[in-house]
């Protein structure tokens, strides 16, 4: 049996992972899940999946976690120590869909004892990619990509030489405002940012993707992670959602991976890679769908991913104050304080911030340097947001 945890449980990627241990439950022994504020979710598939503990992020909702275990066998802990202790925990595979800069050290902690880490969580990558790479690299541990786009590109490049690709292009669905004219985004409502027309996902990347700052993390992922430069990784907007990436190899030949928009087909790939096993996810019928379109993105309307390169130029732990400050703006966006086009604004002033302070951006990364950043650009966020909204 295969020893494995999920952190970020109880949200889309979670659930989406659940479902797929469940179809196969002599296959897997539930070392650890997590969750936050969602307790009876939590606890619920803790005592269906027999896991030998669930944690909570919440240190004040230990007790609501306690009184929902209650007699299950399953401990139950909380809070951040608590998230690391269960991520220390003996797992062959860990899934990471904690959404945020939260992710980052449960999934460091994780690749510390080995582990295969099944990285959902982009926002690791962005804030701190050389550090995680370098971390599984020590530990002879593996990390293998979960989101939709790069787990298409790591497929394609599967007996492929990384020096004979020329670029990686990764779609991009558009998100609910891929067709609105600019002087009407700055209206849009968090109700119709929190729509999207393909994907069923977590609010904050559905938001993330109607701004394209999802998109701008993609890319600064792929740079991370495969070790492309900049420019040889282009965005293409693909309304259907069905061509995930394409790999450009320098006989010209573009290999281009496509599936249903289900996150359980790359759930499902890393967690039966390097085999491939049956998966739930509905099949293609191309001559039903008949046409799949492509378009340039319009950097007027999604200054966001103009910005990603930026970042990617700058280099030093520049991704970890670009990330801090796009989630802070995303939490004003959520609280109603600011406009739509408000949060591209916010980011990009805080990354102007910190061009120049290269004893902070340029400093060693290291996990306490890299929080430190994330928390002075946080503020540095808040400070952008008052002089916007007065
Ligand atoms: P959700 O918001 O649906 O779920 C997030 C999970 O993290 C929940 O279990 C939530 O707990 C938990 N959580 C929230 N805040 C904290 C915190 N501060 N500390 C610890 N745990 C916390 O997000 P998604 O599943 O959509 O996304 C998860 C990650 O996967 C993100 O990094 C996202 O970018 C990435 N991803 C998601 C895709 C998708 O299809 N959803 C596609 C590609 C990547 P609770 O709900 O109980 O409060
Ligand atoms: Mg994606």
């Amino acid at each position: 049996m295969r020893k494995i945890s999920i952190f970020g449980a109880t949200g889309s990627i979670g659930q989406n992972t659940i479902d797929l241990i469940r179809r196969d439950p002599d296959a897997y022994d539930v070392v650890a899940l997590t969750g936050g504020a969602n307790i009876a979710r939590l606890a619920a598939d803790a005592i269906a999946l027999k896991a030998d503990i669930a944690v909570t992020a919440y240190e004040n909702r230990l007790a609501d976690l306690r009184a929902a275990l209650t007699g299950s066998g399953v401990k139950a802990a909380a809070g951040q120590n608590a998230l690391i202790e269960a991520a220390a925990r003996p797992a062959d595979w860990v899934m990471s869909a904690i959404v945020g800069a939260a992710g980052l050290a449960p999934g460091m902690e994780a690749l510390k004892q080995g582990a295969t880490l099944a990285l959902a969580n982009k926002e690791s990558l962005v804030c701190a990619g050389a550090l995680l790479l370098d971390t599984a690299k020590r530990h002879g541990a593996c990390i293998l990509p979960v989101d939709s786009e790069h787990s298409a590109v790591f497929q394609g490049l599967v007996g492929e030489d990384i020096d004979s690709v020329e670029r990686i292009i990764i779609t991009a669905s558009g998100g609910a405002f891929r067709d609105w004219p600019l002087d009407r985004l700055n209206e849009a409502t968090l109700a119709q940012a929190s729509s999207h027309p393909n994907w069923d996902m977590g609010q904050r990347i559905t938001i993330d993707s109607a701004s394209m700052f999802n998109k701008a993390m993609e890319v600064i992922e792929t740079h991370e992670y495969f070790g492309v430069s900049p420019s040889q990784i282009e965005v293409l907007v693909h309304p259907e959602s069905m061509v995930h990436a394409l790999v450009g190899f320098r006989d010209g030949a573009l290999m281009a991976h496509l599936g249903a928009p289900d996150m359980r087909h790359a759930i499902g790939y890393a967690l039966h890679w390097p085999e491939r096993r049956h998966l739930p996810v509905a099949r293609l019928d191309l001559a039903k769908i008949g046409q799949l379109n492509f378009q340039t993105p319009d950097p007027a309307r999604f200054p966001a991913l103009g910005l990603a390169y930026h970042v990617m130029a700058r280099g030093g732990m520049m991704g970890a104050v670009f990330n801090a400050a796009k989630e802070r703006a995303l939490d004003h966006f959520i609280a109603s304080r600011i406009g739509f086009l408000d949060m591209a604004t916010i980011v990009e002033q805080v990354l102007e911030d910190f061009e120049g302070s290269s004893s902070l951006i340029d400093a060693a990364m290291t996990l306490d340097n890299v929080s430190k950043i994330d928390q002075l650009a946080r503020q540095q966020a808040d400070v952008a947001m008052t002089k916007r909204t007065g």
